[in-house]
């Protein structure tokens, strides 16, 4: 049998499978992210960021606002939904949708306005706790469906004729539409990145009153509904960082791309290149992108369908076309570090001085322009090799105006996000991952007198920091040696019933195979001193 159960449950042939663009990590390979993590930690925090946990969840109008409605991360790859709504509202509001009104029988209209009435109490009251969102659609719709409900209560208290009838019925669908479309849930939406939620937090918790600038990175998964292929998930992982604050100095921008750096060396991502670019402010970019759309349209008929869109939609992205053909022609196109205002380009000047102050290695890139709309002036990605086509391992830049846009006092802001899958690839496939942990001691116990000395000698090992694995069950002697040399791990202590009497026990280094018979207190002592080794 397939499929369901008689109690409605799955049967049991059914394979589940991870969704589509998402996968489990599992061990060993989750020790490397968890060092890899832990090492972004370290760094960060010895350049004083300190960590915020965010919600995976946000208002979906966060990032139409913050990233752009027009954006490829939020048009077409967002996970959107809309949240459950207060049960009662949901039933009645079916109830309305799908009733029989008749109009020549009074009591089926008297019905139907009743539920309304009560549908727009619980509406109501649903605004008032905050449960429904009170935006003009909801607020307005509500409004009609009040002036409609007296309008099928004055219809029905005139004496009935056809003319009427037809106004009752015709009353009676317009609610009947208006209630459909109701946002009784709230829009959300999974995040496709987590800047926009910083700058929610930082507005929320009133952090422009804090001393110094705010310097947050948070870890977690972002998701994006992309075709999937080698780099590219739907749900992926990101280490990011955001200086928030009062200052725009370049300094702040090129001691966040040092920070960037220690951090890809310190995990050895060492062949990377960082491109560095300004898109000019709200002062200069718009003559560019001006300019830039009126050379795109002069080429219109030479460029790719995406590209033709996006002249009148967002011309900078043009800029950041892959497409082989499109190449020679953008090549030709003007140049965004041109057109800078003057602050602009001390701005970039001064960012590439500090770069050098810091002996940081970089290429400028004008066409780097970057998929999201809240950046101004600095814009940088950070690339590495072994990746193929989805070979960005780090992208960023500076918001100056985004705190504001989202409702916040004037704010400058600047950050990155690391790719963590991508840079996790290429690490293993440069060679560079580390050797981590693994199984210290094996200790192969037997005979059930044994048993107890073998449980407390584990507890020992391990409150010391050692990893230990104790057979739950008693096993043949070369069965035991055979799964501690599978398991890897390093040695293996062997517990017999002599052992016990004598309380000395045989040590075996499994990858030679040395052995050494030590008391119960020189076991520690020698097993530490050879994790010093
Ligand atoms: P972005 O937020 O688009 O600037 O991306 C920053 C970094 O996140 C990129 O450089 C990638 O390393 C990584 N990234 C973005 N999208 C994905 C994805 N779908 N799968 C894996 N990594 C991604």
């Amino acid at each position: 049998m397939s499929g369901f159960s008689r109690r409605g449950q799955m049967s049991e042939r059914k394979q589940f499978r991870a969704i589509k663009g998402t996968r489990d990590i599992l061990p060993p390979d989750s020790a490397l992210w968890n060092w890899f993590e832990h090492t972004a930690r370290e760094v960060f925090e010895s350049y004083n960021f300190g960590e915020i946990r965010l919600p995976a969840f946000e208002q979906a109008e966060l990032f139409y606002r913050s990233i752009g409605g027009e954006t490829d991360v939020v048009s077409k790859e967002m996970y959107y939904f809309q949240d459950k709504a207060i049960p009662e509202l949901e039933v009645l509001r079916e109830q309305i949708r799908y009733a029989t009104i008749l109009p020549s029988v009074p009591q089926t209209v008297d019905h139907f306005v009743r539920e309304l009435r009560k549908f727009r109490q619980l509406l109501d009251a649903g605004f008032a706790a905050g449960e429904v969102p009170k935006h003009d659609l909801n607020v307005g719709t509500s409004q009609n469906l009040e002036s409609e409900a007296n309008q099928l209560q004055e219809l029905q208290s005139v004496e009935s004729s056809a003319r009427n009838n037809d106004m009752i019925s015709f009353v009676a669908s317009q609610i009947k539409r208006h209630v459909g479309i109701l946002h009784l849930g709230e829009p959300l939406a999974l995040r496709p990145e987590a800047t926009a939620s910083v700058c929610r937090a930082y507005i929320e918790h009133n952090m422009q009153a804090f001393p110094g600038n705010q310097k947050l990175y948070y870890i977690g998964p972002m998701f994006r509904r992309e075709r999937p292929q080698k780099g590219r998930y739907r749900q992926f992982y990101q280490i990011g960082a955001e200086v928030l604050g009062q200052s725009d100095a370049p300094a702040i921008d090129a001691e966040v791309l040092e920070m960037l750096l220690v951090f890809f060396n310190r995990v050895g991502l060492t062949r990377t290149t960082l491109y560095v670019n300004s898109i000019g402010d709200k002062n200069c970019r718009p003559q560019y992108v001006e300019l830039l759309r009126n050379e795109l349209r002069r080429v219109k008929d030479r460029l790719k369908e995406d590209s033709q869109r996006r002249i009148e939609t967002n011309p900078l992205r043009v800029l950041d076309s892959k497409i082989p053909e499109e190449q020679p022609i953008i090549e030709t196109l003007p140049r965004i570090s041109d057109y800078l205002c003057d602050e602009c380009r001390a701005h970039f000047a001064k960012l590439k001085e500090e770069l050098n102050l810091r002996r940081i290695d970089y290429k400028e890139n004008w066409r780097l322009v970057r998929g999201l709309d809240y950046y101004t002036r600095t814009t940088f990605e950070v690339t590495a090799e072994g990746l193929g086509s989805q070979n960005a391992v780090c992208g960023g830049g500076r918001y100056d105006g985004l705190v504001e846009l989202l409702g916040g006092a004037p704010t400058k802001g600047i950050g990155f996000a690391i790719g963590t899958d991508r840079s996790i690839l290429s690490i293993e496939e440069s060679g560079n991952a580390p050797k981590l942990g693994g199984l210290a001691v094996y200790i192969a116990w037997m005979g059930q007198a044994s048993y107890p000395t073998a449980v407390s000698i584990a507890r020992k090992l391990r409150s010391a920091g050692l990893s230990v694995e104790l057979p739950p069950e008693e096993m043949k002697f070369k069965k035991s040696l055979g799964l501690a040399d599978k398991l890897g791990a390093r040695y293996a202590l062997i517990i017999g019933e002599d052992e016990v009497a004598s309380r000395t026990f045989t040590l075996k280094r499994l990858a030679d195979g040395d052995q050494k018979k030590l008391a119960e207190g020189e076991l520690l002592e020698y097993l530490e001193s050879e994790r010093r080794r």
